[in-house]
């Protein structure tokens, strides 16, 4: 066989593509119908594809590259720790400079006591850490019966089996069944299920559904609920300002941990460290992955408050982990990842850019015909495709439609914005400048009147 090289023309490379490599979520028939589009480069926010088409990131990659493409520094720090210590384990009382130098970073930027980290290669298997351990912490208190996770309808926390079955996702569900424990209440997306309610009420009514959910199973078998501050992969549902405050109260009174999962609202995207801080909530464990290294790396963890380290190591050995927790280069770049993010002001950027330029011409998507809400929080948004948007009506055609038609125009813009059913979404490298907003903007509204 010939080298594999970007040189190959496109047609040859999306064969191999499609009779070798089987793709996440990607209907198969689909790539050997049509290829896949070949992305070659990355630098700030635009990528180019094997054609040479200079595309516009509005998705930063999945979500993950906060502070863009093309950074020499990272591959840098990657070949110097390479050459200094490839590898090395963090099982078995051991442990090196990297993983300790990136932990104590986060603990430095995490708020409150959320002081301790445990390292997994991406969000999903962090999650699976986080039911382990909260279900591990309530057993070393001799409540071992305390061990269901509440979550959410339509919320997305991974998909490994731990991950996918703490989402919400009915077509993850229906791929391989759910582990035991996992409960699941409504989502707050008040545009899509609010009926006649005003938001606030709304947000109260779903978090509500927390309440009657923990005494419907009895407290005694309640682990933990867990919540992404904003759903991303659900389709950017910023929630109600009623909905997080009473959520903590919830947790508060009837003592369930509270894990946030900030995979994608952390380092940055909402315009503070964590989206936590911008919905005023006090977790006892968060997720990250994705910007954590801005993708440079795979890697992701669990940040864990005092109490619950203090009562998980009572209990001795904690038998879980992965060949790759804190794997010294991805700890590395992580750690010049947030060096960059800190030192360049990025969060800072963001809420420069993002309120009021981007607001302000994101809102006003909604004067096209097909545009019902808007939300945006930070640089993640979204907007509703809708039939009519004075009564929030879905489409009548199979659900998702229209939004994939409008994905497919914004790709033949290059553009590259996702849709979940039809909310069409955005989550740009944090570093996007108001000129390429502006871009953005300009192919969004072209793709909507192609699509409309
Ligand atoms: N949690 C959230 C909120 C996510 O958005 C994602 C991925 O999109 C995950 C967990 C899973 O992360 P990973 O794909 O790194 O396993």
């Amino acid at each position: 066989m010939n080298m594999i090289t970007n040189h190959l023309p496109t047609a040859e490379l999306q064969a191999l593509d499609a009779a070798h490599h089987m793709h996440p979520f990607t209907d198969a028939n689909g790539l050997a119908t049509k290829g896949a589009r070949i992305i070659t480069r990355g630098k700030g926010v635009w990528l180019t594809d094997s054609e040479g088409n200079r595309i516009i990131d509005g998705m930063a990659g999945l979500w993950c590259v906060n502070i863009g493409y093309g950074r020499k520094e990272l591959a840098e720090v990657a070949a110097r720790q390479m050459e200094e210590l490839a590898y090395y384990n963090t099982f078995f009382q051991t442990t090196h400079v990297p993983a300790i130098a990136l932990a104590a970073k986060i603990a430095e930027l995490a708020p409150g006591d959320l002081n301790h980290v445990f390292f997994a290669g991406s969000g999903s298997e962090a999650n699976d850490t986080n039911i382990r351990l909260v279900r591990r912490y309530w057993q070393v208190k001799g409540m071992p019966e305390k061990r269901v996770i509440i979550a959410r309808k339509n919320g997305y926390h991974g998909s490994t089996m731990g991950g996918g079955s703490l989402g919400g996702m009915a077509p993850i569900h229906a791929h391989g069944g759910m582990i035991d424990g996992i409960e699941h209440i409504g989502q707050p997306y008040w545009w899509g299920e609010g009926g006649d309610m005003t938001e606030a009420e709304f947000g109260l009514l779903r978090a509500r559904e927390l309440e009657d959910k923990i005494l419907e199973l009895g407290v005694d078998k309640v682990a933990a609920f867990i919540g992404e501050p904003v759903q991303g992969a659900g389709g950017v549902i910023v929630p109600p300002a009623t909905y997080w405050p009473e959520i903590q109260r919830i947790c508060d009174k009837y003592g369930i941990l509270l894990i946030a999962d900030e995979v994608i609202t952390g380092f940055g995207r909402t315009g503070n460290w964590f989206g936590s801080q911008t919905f005023g909530i006090r977790p006892h464990i968060m997720t990250i992955a994705k910007g954590l290294s801005s993708g440079y790396q795979p890697i992701g963890g669990s940040i864990v408050c005092d109490e619950v380290a203090r009562v998980v190591a009572e209990g001795g050995e904690f038998f879980h982990g992965y060949t790759y927790s804190g794997h010294p280069v991805a700890a590395a770049v992580a750690l010049e990842n947030l060096r960059i993010l800190q030192e360049e002001h990025i969060i800072e950027h963001v809420r420069d850019v993002a309120h009021p330029y981007l607001r302000e011409r994101w809102e006003a998507l909604t004067e096209h015909p097909l545009v019902g809400e808007a939300k945006l929080v930070g640089l993640m948004g979204s907007i509703a495709l809708t039939p009519d948007k004075a009564k929030r009506a879905k489409f009548a055609s199979e659900a998702g439609t229209v939004g994939f038609r409008t994905r497919e125009r914004c790709f033949a813009n290059n553009l590259i914005m996702r849709h979940v059913g039809d909310r069409m979404i955005i989550s740009p490298p944090l570093v996007i400048t108001p000129a390429e907003i502006d871009i953005l903007i300009e192919r969004a509204k072209t793709s909507l009147d192609e699509s409309y």
